[in-house]
């Protein structure tokens, strides 16, 4: 009683007070042109706003309140958005783009550079020998050691063999996936708690590399036959991958990503349940969209089971509306699906992981449950065979628009280019993968024959058949999965550093600067189903912005990749800043 009668006399005076400020406050917007409560939080002014919109417009000003874009337009008419509580970011003149899309990546995976041996870019076999062996010292007792990111550019056409692990490792297995996600290389121990032996048939799907006279396993196993291996490994805990996704969020908020698409994760299990738990728990700070695993070893009776995964993540943020189907392989596993012979294999064209009336029917169940479809097709028969599935879950299930996606695309017919825009289909390349490297001169060219591989990614001949396309990193296959090198690649199709132009992969399909940038903008919006929410500056949308340290559009192609981003916004809010950034 006491506290409360002694209390009363300041309350009012705070209530008087608060009263005048809110008059003042009034009568300043009013002044202004703006009520208060509709002035802006946010008015980023004397800025380059490339808005990537479909008219790619520019401006100079942008206004954001409650996270949403209020205006874009001149400084002029910002400024009718000013109010007192508004706080005003002079950019200096320097670009502000939409938040960057990254279609197609893998951010579960980032438990594992943290959790497990991490051999990417580590660049020789020596160093990947160092580095198993290093991670075994300090992790004492471990029943198994896992990993990730070794090249088969470094190996022979049957991969790497288990002695040179067995030479660091030799009493507990090792399991180490290569960068592409596609092969596994083992010890000895690995081999033989698995009961991997000459006479083991390879899983249907699967390779088991073996010495081509005595048939024994030489420690390296493709696509299906890895799973023959999977019990041997403990698979990573909830909180692990929490850890790994909050890992792999810092670095896509630093290069400017705010909307990540993460290309496969198992219904019912770990993976969608971390996220689930960063978006409860107000963790996430950026937008993700999520694929389910379509098991092809299953029938269509596993669809209900990603019909309930899929009505556990209706969050804003964090939701899985995809099904995720591997129609081949990779053409470094001699596992990808081609129309014509490898080169160095005559009459083998690598096999289909799903008969082609089996894909129809689970690809017309997943459509009439309303999924979008997701396909891994890397050769030109795979795509095909894509297509022909779509085209029957299209018609059979009568619904359209359902944006079905089709990535990597190494080899695609110019026929089914054409078809991808009758279908309604998005091509979701991998532009940093358009160069001339390791994979295309010690791999591509001996397997596909130069011809061949002198026609692989096609990017141009998509937006001229006007096929929308999103670009995507395919992270942690490429590492930095960083938005600005893509472009780059993208527009000049040369390693960096290189400016020979016999290097250029497949000349006639470099695109344009604002084709790269619409790839990792405002198509990726829309093929997340995203392009009334984010993926371009327009009123009404998502304030999800960056800006960068210099103009895209006056330097060099060649110098793309090395502007940085300083500041990210999410929703209106700073998740990312440089520290060189000070915000005036
Ligand atoms: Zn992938």
């Amino acid at each position: 009683m006491n506290r409360t009668m002694s209390s009363h006399r300041p309350d009012c005076r705070r209530l008087i007070g608060i009263l005048f400020a809110g008059l003042a406050a009034v009568l300043l917007g009013m002044a202004c042109g703006v009520r208060t409560e509709r002035a802006a939080d946010l008015v980023l002014t004397n800025a380059a706003v490339y808005t990537a919109d479909a008219q790619e417009t520019r401006a100079t000003a942008v206004a954001v309140r409650g996270g949403t874009i209020v205006y874009v337009g001149s400084a002029a008419g910002a400024a009718v958005q000013v109010g007192p509580v508004t706080r005003i970011l002079d950019m200096g003149g320097r670009l502000v783009l939409p938040g960057f899309i990254d279609s197609h990546a893998h951010p579960v995976s980032a438990a594992g550079a943290l959790f497990g041996v991490n051999l990417q870019g580590a660049g020789s076999i020596e160093a990947y020998q160092k580095a198993v062996a290093a991670f075994a010292g300090t992790h004492p007792g471990a029943p198994a050691i896992r990993g990730a990111g070794w090249s088969n550019t470094l190996f022979p056409k049957t991969g790497p063999d288990r002695a040179l692990l067995d030479a660091m490792v030799g009493d507990i297995p090792v399991v180490l996936s290569s960068e592409d996600g596609h092969s596994v290389w083992v010890n000895s121990i690995a081999l033989e708690r698995a009961g991997i032996t000459e006479k083991t048939p390879a899983p249907p799907g699967g390779v088991i590399e073996r010495d081509p006279r005595t048939g024994r396993p030489l420690g390296t196993l493709r696509e299906n036959a890895a799973s023959l291996v999977r019990g041997l490994i403990p698979g990573f805990t909830q909180r692990e991958l929490e850890q790994g996704l909050e890992a792999y969020q810092a670095m896509a908020l630093g290069l400017g990503i705010t909307t990540a698409h993460d290309a496969s994760i198992e219904a019912g299990g770990d993976e969608p349940a971390a996220y689930r738990a960063l978006e409860k728990t107000g963790r996430l700070k950026m937008r993700f969209r999520a694929s389910l695993y379509v098991d092809p070893a299953q029938g269509p009776e596993q669809v209900r089971v990603l019909v309930a995964e899929r009505a556990r993540n209706k969050g804003p943020l964090f939701q899985t509306n995809t099904a995720k189907i591997f129609i081949d392989g990779v053409i470094e596993g001699v596992t990808a699906y081609l129309k014509e012979p490898y080169a160095h294999r005559p009459g083998f064209r690598g096999r289909p992981l799903w008969k082609p009336d089996a894909l129809k029917t689970m690809c017309a169940a997943l459509a009439g449950q309303g999924f979008q479809l997701h396909f891994h097709a890397i050769g030109d028969a795979a795509a095909a065979q894509a297509l022909d599935a779509v085209d029957f879950a299209e018609t059979s299930s009568g619904r359209r628009d359902q944006r079905p996606l089709l990535t990597h695309l190494q080899l695609v017919a110019p026929d089914d280019i054409l078809r991808f825009k009758y279908l309604g289909a998005v091509a979701l390349p991998q532009p940093y993968w358009f160069i001339k490297d390791d994979y295309y001169y010690n791999l591509q060219v001996p397997y596909l024959g130069k011809e061949r591989a002198d026609r692989e990614y096609p990017m141009a001949s998509f937006f001229a058949a006007g096929v929308p396309t999103a670009s995507s990193s395919d992270f942690p296959v490429t590492v930095p999965p960083n938005p600005l090198e893509g472009i780059r690649a993208g527009v000049t199709r040369l390693k960096p550093g290189v400016d020979d132009p016999r290097e250029i992969l497949w000349p006639e399909e470099r695109a344009t600067l604002e084709q790269m940038i619409a790839s990792f903008t405002r198509w990726g919006a829309y093929a997340n189903f995203l392009e009334s929410v984010t993926g371009s500056i327009e009123t009404g949308k998502s304030a999800d912005l960056i800006v960068l340290d210099r103009n895209l559009f006056e330097i060099p192609v060649a110098d793309v990749a090395r502007a940085r981003v300083l500041l990210t916004l999410f929703q209106g809010r700073t998740v990312y800043r440089d520290p060189s950034f000070r915000q005036p």
